[in-house]
């Protein structure tokens, strides 16, 4: 018998549930239209300014009739400034050319490797707590995620390889990495980095290089993977314009591999999207080149090391708030001892009574649903209040 549409939709909404984000993000509105203000913690969205000359250029262009198709890759100098921006932070050689591709953000990235590279069968081991996207867009390509806990003992979120190598089977495909990673804003460190190379490099495993908070260091520099798989066609990089250049809306993103399978890569783009939207690749080209862009940049960490001072402060004192400083990226994800609540109660519970709006951990993994993530995207006055609210909470027990 032929299942009924409701059994399909059922269906559906089991396999591939509600962003946990959104669904929060949503409540928060709700509850904001029946006229209570939330602080707003849940977004990953930086709340800076846009880049000098972006909007300008991206209106010219738009003026100058650059409001048709363009080429699949994308503008040609904006890959080339791509190349140039992969080059300064990996220390890896991309030809614009052959090797990098304009996406519709990061995320149209993950859903063109997560096509061109997946399948029934394939294994891809995910790190987690992680960016709840690569489970979905892995799922949805009918491909099997592992996932790879990082909240063992005192580590701070650090991968480490001798677990990595227990994971590998000959099914896995691929590895994701993000470093500074979302929601722990851990930061892998070089002697990791090179040791998932080796056994990348070792298994002819795919890396996934999810690189989009690489601009948000907050102890010495970023370090790419792909400094220790230079000339491996395993490596596929991975960024955006979103968080960087607080650009989210803009849809730019990019991601570069080695020649065939950038290819394939442009295959499935090509079907997707045919390409990202023309006018605002130019504005791209200005963020990435434009004359400011090294102190904007640096404005704009400074910023978001301020806010995570504000945090760290705060919780000093605070024992059911248990979190490691971030080294990167601009969120917290401490684990919270509050009247036995899980992470998702508690969300609720600071949402609802409170009006503190958070994102229960178990969205990015099973293991933490004691976790919460805190974005601090929104501004120094938005942290204050709310570092004062929920730590007083919890401290009132
Ligand atoms: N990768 C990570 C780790 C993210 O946290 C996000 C957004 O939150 C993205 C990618 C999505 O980036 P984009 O806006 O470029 O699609």
């Amino acid at each position: 018998m032929r299942t009924t549409l409701s059994q399909e939709a059922n269906h559906f909404r089991r396999f591939l549930p509600a962003s946990g984000i959104r669904r929060i993000f949503d409540r928060a509105k709700e509850i904001e239209a029946s006229g209570c203000p939330v602080l707003h913690l849940e977004i990953g969205r930086p709340d800076y300014s846009q880049p000098f000359g972006a909007v300008q250029s991206a209106q010219e262009a738009m003026d100058a009739g650059l409001v048709h198709y363009i080429a699949n890759r994308g503008l040609p100098e904006l890959r080339e400034a791509m190349a140039e921006d992969i080059h300064a932070s990996a220390g890896i050689d991309f030809d614009p050319g052959t090797e990098i591709i304009v996406t519709t953000g990061a995320s149209e990235a993950l859903s063109m490797v997560a096509l061109a590279l997946l399948g029934p069968g394939d294994e891809v081991i995910i790190p987690e707590p992680a960016w709840s996207h690569y489970r979905a867009v892995v799922q949805m390509a009918g491909a099997t995620t592992v996932a790879l806990s990082l909240a063992g003992a005192g580590r701070g979120f650090v991968l480490d390889p001798e677990e990595l190598a227990k994971v590998i089977t000959d099914k896995t495909r691929m590895i994701v990495l993000n470093t500074p990673g979302n929601p722990s804003g851990a930061v892998q460190p070089p002697d990791v980095l090179r040791e998932v190379a080796r056994l990348a490099m070792k298994h002819g495993i795919f890396v996934f290089s999810d690189e989009v908070y690489k601009d948000f260091v907050y102890e010495g520099e970023h370090v790419s993977i792909g400094a220790f798989m230079a000339d491996s066609d395993r490596f596929i990089y991975v960024n955006s314009l979103s968080k960087s250049y607080a650009m989210t809306g803009w849809r730019i993103g990019y991601v570069a591999a080695r020649a065939e399978v950038s290819d394939a890569l442009n295959r499935i783009h090509q079907y997707l999207t045919v390409c990202g939207v023309a006018f605002a690749q130019k504005g791209a080209v200005q963020a990435l080149r434009g004359p400011r862009r090294q102190e904007y940049l640096a404005g704009m960490r400074k910023a978001f090391q301020d806010r995570r001072r504000i945090w760290q402060d705060a919780w000093a004192d605070c024992s059911g708030f248990q979190c490691a400083a971030p080294g990167g990226a601009f969120y917290l994800f401490p684990r919270i001892d509050y009247r036995d609540m899980n992470a998702r109660e508690f969300c609720n519970f600071m949402l609802d009574e409170h009006q503190v709006a958070m994102v229960p951990g178990d969205v990015f993994g099973d293991a933490y649903d004691h976790h919460v993530r805190i974005s601090f995207g929104r501004d120094l006055s938005t942290q204050e209040a709310a570092a004062e609210r929920l730590i007083g909470v919890i401290n009132a027990g």
